[in-house]
């Protein structure tokens, strides 16, 4: 490829817009165009890097076995319906494009395929001789993130692989799954990734375990937590540890019961109380009001608590709350602390009239009595769309549930919290807390989740000696064991060696191929630019004459990438009548490992040699150079050996 043919359009600035290194330098180096939030055009330098992960990434799944499809990406809200995920992927915090069709047909774009294979798989899978069959594809992605950003890293229109394996029985899943992992290790490898394994939260996919691969960058969105000993690495979002221990409350201090009074004016905070009473953070209760709201319109207050120097897990807390109580009312929608700005919203929309100030927010305790609740929505619930349903055209909507808020707190305690024998928590009075409070002595028996964010510094369970460490990460990939969640609910079953009917074992498996591609550059760049891995660089080499007035320099140049490309190798040829410098510079920007430089050494057919990786430059006979490019080149390509520019 000759570089005026290239439609190159290179930034001297940087983009306003962009805030890590790697989307700076995708769009100066003219890899990507925004469109809009989340949406990018991949322009053809990085359709080629898309294109060879994509080959990788197929390689290594054909070699496990899986076959190569390709899905629909309008999916039938019905199929959705189905699995129980509509709601929940639609309304709310839900990410799924939905839209109706000209008949009045609810669709969505597809966010992830676990609906559309599951019911592929129960029309086409019918005896256990049929398995284990694992199905993969490679295809644009939608979802309306919350926070698109970091250009391709969070994108709303994105390139995933996912592959979703079917099986007779647990121990078949967990081999796939482990070859599956395995296949992972080396497409990143082979990508000139860093990447590293981690423990996961299953989020709104679901299931058993499961194991996200990141990439260390700090740029990464996500935090993991590990130990020096190898042995545990897990995402904040899922991480436990050993809590450091409490400072027991002075004897003296321990009244017994609901404890004693003590005024804390104006003390709304940890940080307040812990300052104005000696006290320390470990020996409060804190007592945190939030909201959750599900698919059929139940509003149930939450009260959590937790211990003072201990911060909440949302996602630990989201599915605790699902766990519990996603059977009675659909999908968990959000949860949201109990704000004022929350509180207009709902009185607002929900025709709810419900008073904050009859709250003693700042100053709650555990003991909270549900009665508050009905202080604080001293009228009957209205329902706004009753009393809508008479004006005209309103009755052919369909109806949004009816909202309804809950009387009684669903009340979550830490063990942190649980366990300590007397504490300071809010007396539900202004200006008031409680010293020495024990739980028996507020009456409660509380019941004990796991809500804690594990944190850097914690001892470690498998061995209290080792302590966590934090690092950030990219998540470029994620491997789950579902189980039979999909298939119980959409009725993928097949008949097994006895005879009977069983629902299917799965797994599902997605790399974030355009992610993948960015935090490749987030991890491979440098001042002047990318340095792209070999195995997925746009090309391997680039040919450029010092001087494009000098016809010497220009038909050496024309003739060494004649032979690199008849050699096989992706050449570019930078003919451009431009400046040494501008061409140099664009070269770097652009990241190509090898640049061969035609200049003043033409006439005794001397060319320069130099690595983007290392910068490292020989001035070498044009034969050698070539044999040098062609021995390391090809070796490189393969991405599994280290060395120069691989
Ligand atoms: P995240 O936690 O980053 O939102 P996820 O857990 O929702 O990701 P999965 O459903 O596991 O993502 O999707 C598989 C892979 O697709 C992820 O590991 C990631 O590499 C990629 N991916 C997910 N969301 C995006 C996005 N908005 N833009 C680009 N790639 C994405
Ligand atoms: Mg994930």
């Amino acid at each position: 490829m000759r570089v005026s043919r290239l439609l190159l359009v290179t930034l001297r600035d940087d983009p306003a817009d962009a805030e890590i290194p790697s989307h700076k330098l995708l769009l100066r180096a003219g890899y990507i165009r925004r469109l809009g939030p989340g949406i990018y055009a991949y322009l053809p330098l990085l359709w080629r890097v898309l294109q060879k992960i994509s080959a990788i990434v197929r390689q290594e799944m054909d070699s496990t076995g899986a076959l190569e499809t390709l899905l629909p990406q309008l999916q039938p809200a019905e199929l959705w319906q189905r699995s129980g995920r509509w709601a929940g992927y639609t309304a709310g915090e839900g990410i799924m494009f939905h839209l109706e069709d000209r008949q009045g047909r609810e669709l969505g774009l597809g966010p992830t395929h676990e609906e559309v294979i599951t019911a592929l798989a129960a029309d086409l899978l019918r005896s256990y001789r049929q398995l284990p069959v694992n199905l993969y594809q490679i295809q644009t992605k939608f979802r309306d993130e919350i926070r698109p950003r970091f250009g391709l890293m969070r994108g709303r229109e994105f390139i995933m692989k996912d592959a979703y394996s079917f099986h007779a029985d647990e121990g078949s899943l967990r081999q796939t799954y482990a070859a599956m992992d395995n296949a992972y290790r080396r497409i990143f490898r082979r990508c000139g990734l860093k990447a590293v394994a981690v423990e996961a939260d299953s989020g709104a996919i679901g299931g058993s375990a499961s194991q996200e691969f990141m990439v260390t960058a700090d740029a990464g969105e996500d935090l993991i937590l590990s130990s020096a000993d190898g042995c545990y690495a897990a995402n904040q979002e899922r991480a436990v540890s050993l809590p450091p221990a409490p400072v027991e409350l002075p004897a003296g201090l321990r009244a017994g019961g609901a404890g004693e009074l003590l005024a804390t004016p104006g003390q709304t905070t940890i940080e307040q109380l812990v300052i104005a009473h000696g006290l320390e953070a470990s020996q409060l209760v804190k007592v945190l009001l939030l909201l959750a709201r599900f698919e059929d319109g139940q509003h149930q207050p939450l009260l959590i608590s937790l211990r003072g120097d201990q911060q909440l897990n949302e996602v630990k807390l989201a599915n605790a709350v699902s766990a519990k109580l996603a059977g009675e009312h659909g999908a968990l929608l959000a949860i949201d602390p109990l704000s004022g700005e929350l509180v207009a919203e709902l009185n607002r929309s929900e025709g709810l009239t419900i008073d904050l100030a009859a709250l003693p927010l700042g100053y709650l305790g555990p003991d909270l009595k549900d009665e508050m609740l009905s202080a604080a929505c001293p009228s009957q619930l209205v329902d706004l769309r009753e009393s809508r349903a008479g004006s005209a055209g309103a009755a052919a909507l369909p109806q949004p549930p009816r909202p309804h808020l809950s009387t009684s707190f669903l009340r979550l305690t830490d063990p942190t919290a649980a366990d300590l024998p007397a504490f300071v928590c809010g007396a539900n009075q202004v200006d008031q807390h409680r010293l020495g409070a024990s739980w028996a002595g507020l009456g409660l028996r509380p019941e004990v989740v796991d809500l804690r964010a594990a944190q850097p510094g914690d001892r470690c369970l498998h061995d209290p000696s080792q302590t966590l460490a934090a690092a950030r990460g990219i998540e470029v990939g994620h491997i789950f064991q579902l189980g039979r969640k999909y298939s119980d609910a959409m009725e993928a079953r097949f008949t097994n060696e006895k005879g009977v009917e069983e629902s299917l074992w799965m797994g599902c498996y997605g790399i974030g191929v355009s992610r993948l591609a960015q935090a490749a550059v987030e991890q491979n760049h440098d001042a002047n630019g990318i340095r792209w891995p070999l195995a997925i660089a746009p090309f391997e080499v680039i040919v450029v004459s010092a001087s494009a007035q000098d016809p010497r320099q220009v038909s050496l140049a024309e003739a060494i990438y004649e032979r690199l490309c008849n050699a096989g190798v992706d050449a570019l040829l930078d003919d451009r009548d431009e400046r040494a410098g501008v061409k140099f510079k664009d070269a770097d920007l652009i990241g190509i490992p090898w640049r061969v430089v035609v200049g003043r050494g033409a006439a005794e057919g001397q060319v320069e040699l130099v690595c983007r990786d290392d910068g490292q430059r020989r001035d070498l006979p044009v034969e050698a150079a070539l044999e040098a490019l062609l021995e390391v080149i090809p070796a490189a390509r393969s991405g599994l050996v280290s060395g120069m520019g691989a």
